[in-house]
């Protein structure tokens, strides 16, 4: 039976990034499965109803997923299995699962000790309940996708159909996907029927309803919503069957005026084994993507959500954790998390200080900085021109621009001020300043160089892991 838990845990890393597995989901003790209930044991009163308000829906998901039916789970700590608090679980088929947890599904079936997530009424109540427009910050990476997010969410099935949004892991993709949701349903006095599902749950679906003959209900279900949101279509590749069957679903909601919404972790034409008229359609309507947030967007995620936790968190504390995560929001939010946990436990208050020691383990794994040395060196290598030239006063336009690309990598990655910076170049802050702007500007409308400069940055992480 430890083997389902371990799939089912396995599922929830993939879902809640490592750090926040590591800190509590980890340290959990599956005490065995009975009667379609799962007993899980947490080492502390304060683990368990932290755990128990965060995770369990997505606990019960999982485990619903890995045992093939609906699976309760009951939360105990210590040995008091009095004091356990359990939930019923929210069956992986139902239309409006968001598949993932985080307090989807089985609101109305909760016990009240979780009165933190009784249902709000402006939201739609089978959606995960934190990803609505007000919890979304904009910055410079997603303020695209986050526009054209609200625009299919203020008039849908007109201008943008479907809605591609593309991007990295843990960027805010299923995020900005769910505010659409949430957005529809209340916006409307009729309740607009929307649907959210990840691409694998509805091949499952599929899957299910081919065994058990009921293609005819599967058609009627996705033919009827006002809005479908796949998550995740990637998920597709090669999955033959379930691109046949999603492409006629397109088609009969695309066709009726029903928005539709897809993410992704590449652009269409990236995703190798998709079907050459399922790219047509997904890139038919408007692709968006996000990019990795930019530190004074790290910064207010972080402040963002730490007002939503309660935790009164210095700007220094919030500079200290933007500047030494960077790889995606889904890890600031798991640092965070453990931040916030390690304070009410101790009842410190938090300072820079603390999280260093709170954040230890996770942040040198993290990102060891490189130093502005490093990166004149990579950089010059990657456009095949000698260090010295870089460093050199000449004009040349192809020089130039690889002085203004390291320029601008130097303030991104490293904690050198604009004078600094310029020092190590022989040129004053104003020609730093003028370069980083110039550079994040071309970045920012300019996807293939994008890809250049994340190919460099690439390439310094490896130079720094041998150097390590
Ligand atoms: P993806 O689907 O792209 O892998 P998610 O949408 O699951 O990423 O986002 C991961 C986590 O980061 C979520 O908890 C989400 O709320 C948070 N997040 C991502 N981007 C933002 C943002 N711009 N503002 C606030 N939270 C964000
Ligand atoms: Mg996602």
């Amino acid at each position: 039976m430890n083997g389902v838990w371990q799939k089912a845990a396995d599922r929830m890393r993939g879902t809640l990034g490592q750090v926040s597995y590591e800190t509590w989901i980890g340290p959990l003790n599956f005490v065995g499965l009975e009667n379609r209930t799962a007993t899980v044991e947490a080492p502390n009163k304060f683990f368990r109803d932290w755990v128990y308000e965060r995770y369990l829906d997505l606990m019960r998901q999982s485990l619903s997923v890995e045992v093939g039916e609906p699976v309760e789970v009951k939360l105990t700590f210590g040995h008091e299995t009095g004091a356990s608090l359990n939930g019923t679980a929210n069956g992986v088929a139902n239309g409006h699962s968001n598949g993932h947890g985080h307090g989807a599904g089985a609101a109305g079936k909760r016990p009240s000790a979780a009165s933190a997530d009784a249902p709000r009424r402006e939201l739609h109540p089978g959606l995960a309940q934190r990803y609505t427009f007000a919890e979304f910050v904009v910055g410079s990476s997603n303020q695209f996708a986050h526009a054209a997010a609200q625009a299919v969410a203020n008039r849908p099935g007109e201008k943008y159909n479907p809605l591609f949004i593309y991007g990295g892991v843990g960027l805010g993709k299923t995020h900005l996907a769910t505010a659409i949701g949430h957005h529809l349903w209340a916006a409307s006095n009729q309740r607009r029927k929307v649907l959210f599902m990840p691409a694998e749950v509805f091949m499952n679906e599929l899957i299910g309803s081919l065994r058990r003959d009921k293609m005819g209900e599967f058609k009627d279900k996705f033919r009827r919503v006002d809005a479908l949101i796949l998550d995740d279509v990637q998920f597709l590749a090669g999955r033959d069957r379930t691109q046949e069957e999603f492409f006629h679903t397109f088609n009969s909601l695309h066709s009726d005026g029903h928005q539709i919404v897809l993410t992704s972790d590449k652009v269409p034409r990236d995703i190798a084994g998709l079907e050459d008229r399922l790219r047509n359609r997904f890139e038919s309507g408007l692709i968006a993507d996000i990019a990795p947030p930019d530190l004074e967007t790290r910064v207010a995620i972080i402040q963002k959500k730490a007002a939503l936790e309660n935790l009164p968190l210095p700007s220094e504390v919030a500079l200290y954790i933007a500047q030494n995560v960077s790889a995606n929001v889904r890890e600031l939010e798991g640092c965070l998390t453990r931040l916030a946990a390690l304070a009410s436990m101790s009842k410190s208050t938090v300072t820079t200080e603390f999280a260093r020691q709170a954040l230890r383990d996770l942040i040198r794994t993290h990102d060891a900085k490189p130093d502005v040395d490093t990166i004149q060196k990579v950089v010059a290598d990657f456009f095949h021109i000698r260090l010295a030239d870089l460093k050199s006063k000449k004009r040349t336009q192809h020089i130039a621009f690889c002085r203004q690309v390291a320029m601008y990598l130097c303030r991104k990655l490293t904690d050198s001020s604009f004078p600094a910076i310029g020092e190590s170049f022989g040129r004053d802050h104003s020609t730093v300043i003028h370069a980083h702007n110039l550079i994040a500007r071309r970045i920012a409308n300019d996807s293939a160089f994008r890809f250049s400069i994340e190919k460099i940055e690439r390439e310094l992480k490896a130079s720094q892991a041998n150097a390590a």
